[in-house]
């Protein structure tokens, strides 16, 4: 019989993990017992441990059925690195290639298989994996099987047959949709008995959401990009042209960007995608044809330039970000006019009733970027769900970011009388320099310092100033005109100077940017140098094997070997994320890696770190350090202090101490040749007589003869002598 701790074994031994995520351990034991299940956990749920853990765990092999060949072999390559022996079945593959691992499964050489649904059309397939021993059948991406979904395949319709045919074996449904309608069509399509249906959390706690108005799409996605400096991100825009518009720019501006759009060539998408999975590119800029089937797991931010036309597509969306649990940032751009935009596409397609249920879901849609309630909360609601707590902490509205300035009024006073002082012949640039009081010799040969307006906001960013003048047109109170985008003050304008409206403009976002509780766990600890040098070594190591990077190791699992920072390949098994294969396979090579940098920088190693949900306050001892690791080995050879000092670069001091401890580990009787015999034997007489080891008195005793680290270091041996 094989049990959950039978399960615990292989997560750790393979995966790297101690625990299980909420949710896996009941999805296992309900494989276990032979109990039919549905699971419905978010992305980054950490679905697929679900079916592989008890797959390897169990005797014979699981049938797995996945929608699309990009996500078997991204699966399959992950279990493989794992040491786990998986393959696939699909209709791209050649008969001789097909032969093989058919030969491999009649060998039971397999633990896990893969198939696309269509191969279940073939009687002669069924028969002949019904003479294989199975241990589990697992539907991925479930949702498929229903019209209901996002994403009905016809195909899956087939595998309503796998219950007959397999009848001593179970079968476990996994999606990340939740509606009820979708739930209770899988449980009737796939003829599953008395289902046990298992519901997870549909937060995201990791997301970070913040909404804001569109104002300058190039300037606000670079504001984010830079927080993300060569991580991955995602950029969503409405309209092809936009992707194109928007990618050239950022390329020209020195990112490294692809495109992605259904009127590429399907040999360009492919590019596309292969350098942003390969991290050739960080940026892909893209419409909502793009993501399906992408599982790489390290997307750090995902922008949407537009607002989708529903919270449901927002969802699937905007979680391509952080699937491995880190922290990740997740940016809504929209204007109103984004509403006008889908309510005109849907008028003009769509029938009544559908008409009726798309506007329902964009006015959801609107609510949502218009609201001022908690991000979490409201996604969660709207998929029926509650959330614990008020403040999630990691949204806009819950970080404090949202809401006017104070002052807006006199803010907006001062850029608009500034646009009337410039005779409204100058763009926003310009208007913001003068605000700012620069020295720009433009201004000064025009005597634009000679305005009253000349430096009103000089205490602040020129940035800041340049944003808030875009959230005066957006909001319409300048306008932008001719060729050269000179602004003009509106009615509305002078309304605002006159007193009669008041403007609302957001908080700097330098100021209002702050880092939500989840960056700052998830960082705590590592260093971030050499989190970078080990993502360097990761993306290498992937190109050599054509392997994405987040199938060498996770970003997670690199963050706690910066935390960590092993000194050896048993320190480095510690690291969550790292199973017995990939530490026979990259231990060395990591550990090199750690070692090198942490004796560049100075770094403590081995740094013992308490197992998840030990305590909240971490503790962070050190137990061994290079340097002085490095000075024990010297110390051995008899070299002197000053010596090991200059080797090793620290302050002799420093070293003093090292060689205390040294002398104390190794038990040390004898103080040469550190300290010279006579003065041993001076600092030995003067000890005994005052039956004190004080170092103080001692060197006064001497009349300062014989230096402190000299006593220091004699004192040392003499209480090894004593034991
Ligand atoms: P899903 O298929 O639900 O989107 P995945 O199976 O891709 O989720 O898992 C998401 C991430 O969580 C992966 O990086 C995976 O390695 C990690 N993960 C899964 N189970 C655990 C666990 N028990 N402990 C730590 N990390 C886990
Ligand atoms: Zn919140």
């Amino acid at each position: 019989m094989t049990t959950l701790s039978d399960v615990k074994v292989v997560l750790k031994r393979h995966w790297g993990y101690d625990d299980f995520l909420p949710l896996q351990e009941r999805a296992i034991e309900s494989v276990l017992s032979g109990r039919d299940s549905i699971v419905i956990l978010p992305t980054g749920g950490g679905k697929s441990i679900c079916f592989q853990a008890p797959a390897v765990a169990l005797p014979g092999m699981a049938i797995v059925v996945s929608p699309l060949i990009s996500l078997m072999k991204d699966q399959i390559d992950s279990l493989i690195e794992c040491g786990i022996p998986a393959a696939r079945i699909d209709s791209s593959q050649s008969t001789r290639e097909r032969d093989a691992i058919v030969e491999r499964i009649i060998k039971r050489e397999l633990k896990l298989l893969y198939i696309s649904p269509e191969r279940f059309a073939s009687d002669g397939f069924i028969r002949f994996l019904q003479g294989v021993d199975i241990s589990l059948i697992a539907i991925d991406e479930a949702h498929c099987v229903s019209m209901w979904g996002h994403d009905f395949r016809p195909e899956y319709r087939r595998l309503g047959r796998l219950k007959e045919s397999f009848p001593g074996v179970s079968v476990h449904a996994y999606t990340a949709t939740a509606t009820e309608h979708v739930r209770r069509d899988i449980a009737l399509q796939l003829h599953l008995k008395d289902p046990e249906m298992l519901i997870g959390s549909f937060d995201r706690p990791n997301l970070i959401y913040r909404v804001q108005r569109r104002s300058n799409t190039l300037r606000q996605v670079r504001g984010v990009l830079d927080r993300h400096r060569d991580e991955s991100v995602i950029i969503y825009c409405i309209r092809r042209a936009d992707v194109d518009e928007l990618c050239a720019s950022l390329i020209q501006k020195g990112y490294r960007a692809a495109p992605y759009h259904a009127g590429m060539s399907a040999e360009e998408r492919k590019n596309s995608q292969d350098a942003f999975i390969e991290e050739q590119v960080d940026i892909i800029v893209a419409t909502v044809a793009f993501g399906m089937g992408i599982d790489k797991s390290n997307v750090r931010a995902v922008i949407h330039t537009g607002m989708p036309k529903s919270l449901e597509h927002y969802q699937q969306e905007s979680g391509r970000a952080g699937r491995d649990g880190l922290e990740a940032e997740c940016l809504l751009f929209w204007s109103g006019g984004d509403y006008g935009i889908w309510k005109s596409i849907m008028s003009n397609t769509e029938s009544d009733q559908a008409r009726d249920i798309a506007l329902t879901k964009l006015n959801a849609m609107y609510d949502y970027c218009t609201g001022l309630t908690c991000r979490h909360h409201s996604l969660v609601n709207y998929f029926g769900q509650d959330l614990e707590g008020t403040n999630c902490g990691a949204c806009d509205v819950c970080l404090g970011e949202i809401g006017s300035m104070d002052g807006s009024l006199e803010i907006a006073q001062k850029i608009l009388s500034c646009v009337v002082r410039l005779h409204e012949r100058f763009d926003a640039d310009y208007t913001a320099a003068v605000l700012s009081g620069s020295r720009d010799h433009r201004i000064l040969e025009r005597k634009h310092d000679h305005l009253s307006t000349y430096g009103l906001l000089s205490d602040l960013p020129k940035s800041t100033t340049r944003d808030w003048i875009e959230q005066l047109v957006g909001q319409g109170y300048l306008e932008k005109a001719g060729d050269f985008n000179v602004l003009h003050v509106t009615e509305r304008g002078w309304r605002v100077l006159h007193g009669e409206e008041v403007p609302n403009l957001l908080k700097p976002a330098e100021q209002h940017i702050r880092t939500s509780k989840v960056a700052a766990d998830s960082w705590e600890g590592v260093d971030h140098g050499l989190f970078e040098a080990l993502r360097g070594l990761r993306r290498k190591l992937a190109l050599k094997k054509s392997v994405p990077s987040y199938i060498v190791f996770s970003d997670a699992a690199l963050r706690d070997m910066a935390r960590r920072r092993p000194s050896t390949v048993d320190g480095f098994l510690q690291v969550s994320g790292v199973g017995r294969a990939k530490a026979e396979q990259y231990g060395d090579i990591f550990v090199d890696a750690i070692l090198r940098y942490c004796h560049d920088y100075s770094l403590s190693m081995d740094v013992v770190v308490p197992q998840r949900g030990a305590s909240a306050h971490k503790e962070k001892r050190s137990t061994l350090n290079l340097a002085r690791l490095t000075a024990y080995g010297l110390f051995a050879q008899g070299i002197s202090v000053e010596e090991v000092a200059r080797k090793v670069e620290r302050a002799p001091s420093t070293v003093v101490e090292y060689l205390i401890s040294y002398i104390s580990k190794e038990g040390l009787t004898e103080a040469s040749p550190w300290v010279d015999e006579r003065s041993f034997d001076r600092i030995v007489k003067v000890a005994a007589a005052r039956d004190a080891n004080l170092i103080g008195p001692i060197y006064r005793a001497l009349g300062g003869e014989v230096s402190y680290d000299q006593i220091k270091i004699s004192i040392a041996v003499l209480q090894n002598r004593e034991r």
